[in-house]
């Protein structure tokens, strides 16, 4: 099948097994010219198919030839659909970890089920024996409950709604937004899908089935951003989230012995997931266009190398509530100043001169195996990629 990419609101409805097998080799090739660490051996990676899971995954295969399992929700390919980027991703990343010798093995599934988590765990313990690193990164819109009941995670302010400046990429205009103000119910939700709830059951489940190293580390991302992003991010709810997050990872450390928990703070980076945040696409272009001109622009996997490969490596330093950062770049005081001067000015005369618009749309396509030059996108193409292990 010929695959051209197919843009609906904010998402790629199709997605190119070879771009995204470039996409992969890209990253693990900037992994392999960077010099080696060890941080984890054997590590489990939940939400391991696109944005920072993925990164995660190939920094640890690649940087120090860890053992690898992963847990995703995917989609293969159907009769004239394509699967979904996070699955071409995964056969990519199986493809070359096994042409370099390296464990790695993916299940497909729901990872807030307790069906997947027994299947994670049963293949723990049959090949690598216990894991000592375990990487949680999942994003995701709802979860059942183990009451089989459905919650759903929403993008709304708590207080009082918001109206701010949107950037609508398609057309390159600016517009005013209106973001309306969550219910408890609706904060309630949001917290059980993207707080630490499912991630502690994991790290409890795999304790009590002894699949857990002594001394084991796991890690789970967050985002704080400027004040601009804060109603809808640090202040709304997926900022109640990511404080439960906090919370948890402090309950993990201290009632789960033997493991210690990490929050790292990430940059903002186009991501299937953040491609859906009202305001933060015009956040992210701006802040693209600064941080490129300044030299210090970063994508998810050269964070996750300066996350694992340097940050790990020496001694780690927190902020003041415990946190790791490495959105320390985004967050320096002459970047945030500037982003702030070009978000007051910026309308619909200057916005090419202030934001980084063809960056983020350059993003977006790779993120879908699109743009990449030396892939020849009218070669008609294998759309059913098998992934080496999957369960
Ligand atoms: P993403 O959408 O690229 O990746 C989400 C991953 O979760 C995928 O591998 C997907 O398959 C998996 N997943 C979703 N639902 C699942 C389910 N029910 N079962 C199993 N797997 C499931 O997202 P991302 O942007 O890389 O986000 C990962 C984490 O990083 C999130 O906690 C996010 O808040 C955080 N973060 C993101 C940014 C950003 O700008 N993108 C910045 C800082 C922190």
């Amino acid at each position: 099948m010929i695959v051209k990419p197919r843009i609906r609101g904010d998402i790629c409805t199709t997605a190119h097994p070879k771009g995204c097998f470039e996409n992969v080799k890209r990253q693990v090739d900037y992994v392999k010219s960077r010099p080696k660490f060890n941080v984890g051996k054997k590590v489990l990676v939940i939400g391991c198919s696109t944005g920072y899971g993925l990164a995660s995954r190939i920094c640890c295969a690649f940087g120090q030839d860890a053992s690898t399992v992963g847990v995703m929700f995917e989609r293969r390919a159907r009769p004239k659909k394509t699967a979904t980027a996070g699955w071409y991703n995964t056969a990519a990343f199986e493809t070359i970890a096994k042409k370099h010798g390296l464990y790695a093995k993916t299940i497909n599934g729901d990872a807030f089920s307790a069906e997947v988590k027994n299947k994670t765990i049963d293949l723990i313990k049959s090949d690598l024996g216990k894991v000592d690193m375990i990487i949680y990164s999942l994003a995701a819109p709802r979860r059942v409950m183990p009451d089989q009941t459905q919650v759903s995670s929403v993008l709304k302010t708590i207080g009082k709604q918001h109206t701010g400046k949107t950037l609508n990429l398609k057309d390159r205009t600016l517009a005013e937004v209106t973001i309306p103000c969550a219910t408890q119910q609706e904060i309630d939700e949001t917290v059980k899908v993207m707080g630490g709830g499912d991630w502690k059951d994991w790290i409890l489940a795999l304790k009590d089935a002894d699949a857990i190293a002594e001394n084991a580390i796991t890690v789970a991302y967050s985002y704080v951003g400027p004040e601009v992003t804060y109603p809808i991010y640090c202040d709304g709810t997926i900022g109640a989230a990511k404080a439960h997050l906090l919370k948890t990872a402090n309950e993990i450390t201290n009632e789960i012995g033997g493991v210690k928990a990490y929050i790292s703070v990430n940059k903002a980076l186009v991501t299937q997931s953040s491609a859906a945040i009202p305001i933060v696409p015009l956040y992210i272009t701006v802040l693209y266009k600064i941080m490129k001109d300044r030299g210090v622009h970063e994508n998810c996997i050269e964070q996750m190398y300066r996350l694992f490969g340097e940050k790990f490596g020496e001694k780690l330093s927190f902020d003041e509530k415990g946190r790791i950062r490495i959105d320390d770049y985004e967050m320096k005081i002459d970047i945030q100043q500037k982003v702030l001067d070009s978000f007051n000015r910026i309308n619909n005369d200057n916005v090419d001169e202030l934001a980084d618009i063809d960056g983020y749309w350059q993003d977006f396509y790779e993120m879908f195996g699109f743009g990449f030059s030396n892939v020849d996108y009218d070669e008609d193409v294998d759309i059913d990629v098998d992934i080496l292990s999957i369960d």
